[in-house]
């Protein structure tokens, strides 16, 4: 449950910051542990769409494996106690320093991006001795029918290796002497709402699957991505995602050989609903036009409208029963910017300065995406445990 009095209790405390229910983030946790034990799968959390070392901590002890995109994130999943076993490193440029420490700490898995990656971390493996697992990022040229800043698997897109280049690059992998071919990895795009772009995924994945396999690689592991979308316009019907269908379409039509392991990397599944911005009215501006809200939380918070158009539910905190007046209001943020705005032409009961606002399902890509632009302040959070000290 999406706990409103909560907040309030911290309302005392300075704003812009972020609210995070430790509670609803452990039931989602466990409700997506639940869903893909059934069918024995595996789960990488995404930490790009969220590292705060609470929520970070809960993941690992809830069980799941980590992907990241950077060495820092490897170092991060590192010293937050994920095993090494458990790590996957994805990324198309991926730096020799970034390559270097991650064999160091034998990672589960490189998924590399093109043909000359793979030479260069079978050189950098070479000179430490070491056999690096990779899996070939694979773009198969899916529509995630999202937006189109999020998508990530069309021929468009610059992530993965193409499937004319496959050729090519196992007759790399044939000679590159310090590299094991795990598998094959797939990442077509996030906030996917639609479960049968996953269904055309999974025809994808088995066409390949087949095609390594007629050429005598015994594959391992189909890592699938993520992208699960959350609902941003009615966060409170569905505060944890459907993983039980979400998995199920994967465990219908993905067709496992004997002794195949199925990966997943979920991130904004896991963390977005668990999240809240939560700011206060600076001033409010009543124009012949438009009424605008001015917040003190920006762009510099929350950057998500300004980067992809995103919509995000934005409510009145200390509403009480009796407020009839309604009022359209574009809602903004302090920075100089035109498009630091969280919505346009939202309802909200009249509102005055000083009153509570919050902008709803922010746990992933929020924090993570905090910048220092206008010399912001350092982004502040806290837990919905933190209740008694303040
Ligand atoms: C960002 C990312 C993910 C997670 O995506 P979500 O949409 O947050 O689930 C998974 N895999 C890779 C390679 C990514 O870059």
């Amino acid at each position: 449950m999406f706990d409103a009095q909560r907040i309030v209790a911290f309302s005392q405390q300075e704003t812009p910051f972020y609210f995070y229910d430790l509670a609803l983030l452990q039931q989602t946790l466990d409700a997506a542990k639940q869903a893909a034990d059934i069918h024995n799968f595996h789960v990488h959390y995404a930490l790009k769409a969220n590292f705060n070392h609470r929520l970070l901590n809960a993941i690992c002890k809830a069980g799941f494996g980590a992907d990241c995109v950077s060495g820092n994130e490897v170092k991060k999943a590192v010293e937050i106690g994920f095993r090494s076993t458990d790590i996957v490193f994805a990324g198309v440029g991926k730096s020799d320093r970034e390559i270097k420490y991650a064999l160091t700490q034998d990672i589960f898995s490189f998924n590399v991006e093109s043909v000359q990656e793979l030479l260069v971390i079978d050189g950098l493996a070479a000179d430490q001795g070491k056999k690096a697992r990779v899996a070939l990022r694979i773009n198969p040229n899916v529509d995630a029918q999202t937006h189109h800043y999020i998508t990530t698997g069309l021929d468009e897109n610059k992530f993965g290796i193409a499937q004319w280049e496959l050729p090519e690059a196992i007759e790399t992998l044939r000679q590159c002497q310090h590299i094991e071919l795990i598998g094959i990895h797939f990442h077509i795009g996030s906030q996917i709402t639609d479960l049968n772009v996953f269904k055309s995924l999974c025809v994808k994945v088995n066409e390949l699957n087949n095609w390594f396999d007629e050429r005598g690689f015994r594959l391992r592991v189909l890592n699938v991505g993520g992208g699960l979308g959350v609902d941003y316009h009615q966060p409170d019907a569905s505060l944890v995602p459907d993983f039980l269908g979400y998995f199920s379409v994967f465990a219908n039509f993905l067709e496992r050989k004997p002794g195949q392991e199925v990966h997943f990397e979920l991130g904004r599944a896991l963390v977005s609903q668990c999240g809240s911005l939560v700011s206060r009215v600076l001033y409010v501006k009543n124009g012949i036009k438009k009424n605008f809200l001015i917040l003190d939380a920006g762009m510099t918070e929350l950057m998500r409208p300004v980067l992809y158009q995103a919509y995000h539910r934005i409510e009145r905190l200390d509403q009480t029963e009796s407020e009839t007046e309604m009022l359209h209001y574009d809602v903004v943020g302090p920075i100089c910017e035109s498009s630091d705005c969280f919505g346009k032409e939202v309802l909200l009961p009249k509102s005055e300065r000083g009153d509570l606002i919050v902008i709803r399902t922010a746990g992933a890509y929020g924090e993570v995406m905090a910048s220092h632009y206008n010399l912001r302040n350092e982004i502040r959070y806290v837990y919905s445990d933190d209740i008694q000290q303040s």
